[in-house]
C-alpha cells in the first residue's frame, strides 16, 4: 500500500470547469463500463416436481440408472 492517504495519483489534477463536479467524466465513462458489463440477468430455475431443485437427487439416480443402462446394450 502506499503510504500517500490523501494523495489519488491515478486521477490527473481536476479541470477547472469540473470544479463543482461530484464526478468526473473518467468517474461517468467507468460507471458506463460497469453498467455494461453487469447486465441483469433473468434465471430461469428449475424445480422439480417433488419439491426439490432439478434435478433432485432421486432424478439423479434415475438418470444415472437410465444411461448406464443405456450404455450396457
Ligand atoms: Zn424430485
Amino acid at each position: 500500500m502506499p503510504d500517500r492517504p490523501d494523495e489519488r495519483p491515478s486521477e490527473p489534477p481536476a479541470q477547472p470547469e469540473q470544479h463543482h463536479r461530484l464526478v468526473s467524466d473518467q468517474d461517468v465513462e467507468d460507471a458506463d463500463d460497469t453498467l455494461f458489463a453487469h447486465p441483469p440477468r433473468v434465471v430461469r430455475r428449475w424445480v422439480c416436481g417433488c419439491g426439490a431443485d432439478y434435478p433432485c437427487t432421486d432424478v439423479r439416480f434415475a438418470l444415472l440408472v437410465k444411461s448406464t443402462a443405456e450404455a450396457g446394450e
